[in-house]
């Protein structure tokens, strides 16, 4: 028995079959094809190529502001050979002529290639060869993972050194029932973990060497915060103890289902808004069997990142439209926050070239390339203000770092607003306006923001990475990226009492939202709105129910605030609870 600890990203207990990704390529085998089955194998290959590209543009789109410019050319002309008309057509004319599968033919094909140009004197050419071998990987990686790794991993749990945002949808779109993950790469708050809560999947994430290690027959993953780990060769008696735990945590889901339409009032009668947050059509659908009370958090960069081009007033018309009328079906207050385009450092957009930056984190992105891109700007805005006429939709502005940038902002929201009564389009005249607070500047000038906006959303995911100065994606700083630091928590304490001093709403919207512990300490600053996934919604019910706002207030908040570290603030609330 061997028990790795990790950290929890989405809760649940599964005991089953590991599936360790193989850091090996696969053997490619050769068989006969049969005529008529020419037209199949010619699809397949066709959706290779495109899966190719599509993962070398996705690379390139991750990749872009963290590598120099000049060493991501190289997956440029990538992208070329995997266009090259001679390379391909030779391919379709062998898969004719000589009726094997495709994955053989590639290979053949690749192989002729990378010795002609090795032998070549010129070490361009010779780069050449290693460049071929490198796409043609990437080709029969598509025609074999789409073969068997997927199917492999059906009721399965993946053990892996890390795990791409695509992968998953890839998984989810096959309906592949993985069973659990356990990856090494950290980030809580990185788009996959995000993704692997959307779409309900135990994992666990930090796992250290699991990638390096043999796995065989059953294992254990616990994901529940606090216990987050992955058990090898685990005894008969921890079998018999999970499977027990395992039917506690099932009978807890079970309950929760019935805490839907109930309102999530404390026990002392104080209300609190669950919101929704939204950063997929995935998010979007699961609306429809939500908990939550409105949308706290439309993170519309999805819409951006999935086009082939900056969206149209039209496109984005559309997509708000759809948005709002699940909203309207919801039990609560029913408000919906959509938050400008978010763009930058991690979110990169296939169509548009962001220029290199050193520290990508803390440069072009959220606000300051909207402003930079005022027609983008204000094409967002005018679709906002379009459908929000008479309905409770509001917008906020990411990354907001001075007045300055408010300032700017409003009077650009001003002239979208004259444009459009110019144009005698129907708009609303008043919408109300917020701003993330995710940059600690920001942090301190909630007062003199105030008098520009009517709402502040905690994005805790950024003010944490920024209090802290651990970058949200590095695996090697996890540890100080922690929202429940004293050190995070005080800025917030502060914030929450400036923005009530001043009559203002304030929400949480990062991860931190999410989790039962940290609603307890944001509620004991008396902050009362939160914004989730919608599959963390029901576990933050719960424990709300039972709490006691006012109690809270006055026992937990200096305690916590108090703390050295992370553990006593952790081990404050679980006495709580
Ligand atoms: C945040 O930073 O907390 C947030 C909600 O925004 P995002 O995760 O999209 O950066
Ligand atoms: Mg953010």
């Amino acid at each position: 028995m061997e028990k790795i600890m990790g950290k929890a990203i989405f809760e649940g207990i599964v005991i089953g079959e590991p599936y360790l990704r193989s850091q090996k390529k696969s053997r490619v085998l050769e068989y006969k094809i049969e005529p008529h089955m020419l037209a199949d194998e010619m699809i397949r290959f066709e959706k290779a190529i495109q899966g190719a590209k599509q993962e070398l543009k996705f690379l390139k789109s991750s990749l872009k502001g963290k590598v120099k410019s000049n060493d991501l050319k190289i997956l440029n002309v990538h992208l070329m050979i995997l266009d090259d008309p001679v390379l391909l057509s030779e391919m379709g004319k062998r898969l004719k002529a000589e009726l094997i599968n495709i994955e053989k033919i590639v290979l053949d094909v690749v192989e002729f290639y990378v010795e002609m140009f090795k032998e070549m004197k010129n070490p361009v050419y010779r780069q050449r060869a290693i460049d071929i071998q490198d796409v043609g990987e990437k080709i029969i990686d598509q025609l074999t993972v789409e073969n068997c790794e997927l199917n492999e991993l059906e009721n399965k749990i993946l053990i892996t050194k890390e795990i791409l945002p695509s992968e998953l949808f890839k998984m989810h779109h096959n309906n592949i029932n993985l069973l659990g993950i356990v990856t090494e790469y950290s980030g809580a708050t990185s788009h996959v973990a995000i993704l692997a809560k959307t779409f309900g999947i135990p994992t666990i994430m930090g796992a250290k060497d699991v990638s390096r290690m043999k796995w065989v027959d059953k294992i254990i993953l616990d994901s529940r915060k606090g216990s987050a780990c992955v058990i090898k060769s685990p005894t008969e008696d921890q079998i018999e103890h999970y499977k027990e735990e395992n039917k506690k945590l099932e009978l807890i889901k079970e309950e929760n289902k019935k805490l839907k339409g109930l309102e999530a009032r404390t026990a002392d009668g104080v209300e609190i808004i669950l919101n929704a947050n939204i950063g997929g059509i995935t998010d979007l659908i699961a609306l429809d069997n939500t908990m939550a009370d409105g949308v706290g958090l439309l993170r519309t960069e999805f819409l951006y990142m999935e086009s082939k081009f900056f969206p149209t007033e039209e496109k984005q018309i559309e997509l708000y439209e759809k948005a709002y009328q699940k909203v309207k079906k919801l039990d609560g207050e029913k408000e919906l926050i959509i938050r400008t385009l978010d763009i930058g450092a991690d979110k990169q957009l296939p169509y548009y070239e962001m220029p290199i930056e050193e520290n990508p984190f803390l440069g072009f992105r959220g606000i300051r390339f909207t402003l930079a891109h005022e027609n983008i700007f204000r094409t967002q805005l005018r679709a906002i203000l379009r459908v929000a006429k008479g309905r409770s939709i509001k917008v906020m502005f990411p990354m907001i770092s001075n007045l300055d940038e408010i300032i700017q902002v409003k009077k650009i929201l001003a002239s979208v607003k004259d444009e459009l009564k110019e144009e005698g389009i129907e708009y609303t005249p008043y919408i109300e306006t917020g701003i993330m607070v995710e940059v600690p500047s920001a942090a301190f000038l909630i007062d003199k923001f105030s008098e520009h906006v009517d709402f502040f959303s905690l994005g805790t995911n950024d003010l944490t990475q920024y209090i802290m100065a651990a970058d949200r994606l590095s695996a090697d700083v996890a540890y100080l990226n922690e929202s429940l630091e004293p050190a995070v928590l005080r800025v917030i304490d502060k914030i929450a009492k400036e923005a009530i001093n001043n009559n203002k709403k304030i929400s949480v919207c990062g991860e931190m939202a999410g989790d039962p512990l940290a609603v307890v300490a944001l509620m004991s600053f008396g902050i009362k709105r939160f914004s989730m996934l919608s599959t963390s919604i029901p576990m933050v019910k719960r424990v709300i129910l039972k709490l006691n706002c006012s109690e809270i207030r006055k026992t937990l908040r200096d305690k916590i605030l108090d703390c050295n570290n992370s553990d006593e603030v952790k081990t404050i609330l679980k006495q709580y609870i």
